[in-house]
């Protein structure tokens, strides 16, 4: 399982309480990331072509990509070595978010384009889209942000911005306390979907704040649920089909 996200470590559960040997497997991005239960790999495999040997070595029967919708790179990766391996692949992706009654939100395609935006909607920007995009907000001089991220993030930041380091889990009320007291006026966030983030965007619907929504990635066309009941019923279906053919 190709992990680093809530769905993977709860598919990680499942699976070890089902009696299924899973291997979690993550970047290695974060200091001290949350680990899910069960066996746990560390670090890029190089490539499609080290994920397709990796695949083989370890007699691989099924590999769930369960990574966050903005990890890019992997997803090409996992479709590519499966391809190569003849190994089945499932894609487990939660729903993108949608906005709703009172919500003013502004979609992009990049962060670039969000933080093109951003002088002409409002002076104080709540940023959360992660500490691995943030150059893009650097050439922006002429607002402030809250940055929040997990790991200190690397320069260069935009010259006017408070870090602060927070993994959640975030509530409404902590969410609009935080807006309110820093001033904020406009929420930058990707779409990255899910309940665990989502408590800002109610937050910004009460304050009446603009939302600078990022698009999610184009990512290979692969078999893809968005649950991990789902998820689990798949690799159960891929091991009864295994365990047929060897009898
Ligand atoms: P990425 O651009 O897709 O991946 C970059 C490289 O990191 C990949 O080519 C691969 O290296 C390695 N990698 C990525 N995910 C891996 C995994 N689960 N196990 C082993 N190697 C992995 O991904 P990213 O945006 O840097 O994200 C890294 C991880 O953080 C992902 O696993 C993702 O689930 C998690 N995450 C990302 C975000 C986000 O906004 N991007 C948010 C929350 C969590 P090799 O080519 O050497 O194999």
């Amino acid at each position: 399982m190709l992990g680093g996200t809530s769905e993977a470590r709860a598919l990680a559960a499942e699976l070890e309480r089902c009696g299924v040997r899973a291997v979690s497997s993550l970047a290695g991005r974060v200091t001290e990331p949350r680990l899910p239960t069960g066996e746990v790999r560390i670090g890029g495999f190089g490539g499609p072509e080290g994920l397709a040997a990796w695949l083989g070595r370890e007699g691989v029967a099924a590999v769930v990509d369960a990574t966050h919708p903005f990890a890019e790179r992997i997803g090409a990766s996992a479709a590519s070595a499966s391809a190569a391996t003849g190994v089945p692949l499932l894609r487990l992706e939660r729903p993108g978010w949608r906005a709703g009654r009172g919500d003013d939100w502004r979609w992009v395609d990049s962060l670039e384009d969000a933080a093109g935006m951003l002088p002409a909607l409002g002076e104080r920007v709540f940023l959360t889209t992660g500490r691995q995009g943030l150059p893009a907000f650097a050439p922006v001089t002429d607002v402030w942000f809250l940055i929040r991220c997990v790991d200190r993030p690397d320069p260069p930041l935009p010259p006017n911005a408070e870090v602060l380091l927070d993994r959640g889990p975030y509530t409404v009320d902590t969410e609009r306390t935080l807006m309110r007291t820093r001033g904020i006026d406009v929420l930058v966030t990707k779409d990255s979907g899910g309940r665990y983030t989502e408590a800002k965007l109610t937050a910004a619907r009460e304050l009446g704040c603009p939302v600078v929504v990022v698009r999610r990635p184009r990512r290979p066309v692969v078999t893809t649920v968005g649950t991990v009941a789902d998820a689990l019923a798949w690799v159960q279906s891929v091991l009864r089909h295994d365990d047929g053919m060897a009898r």
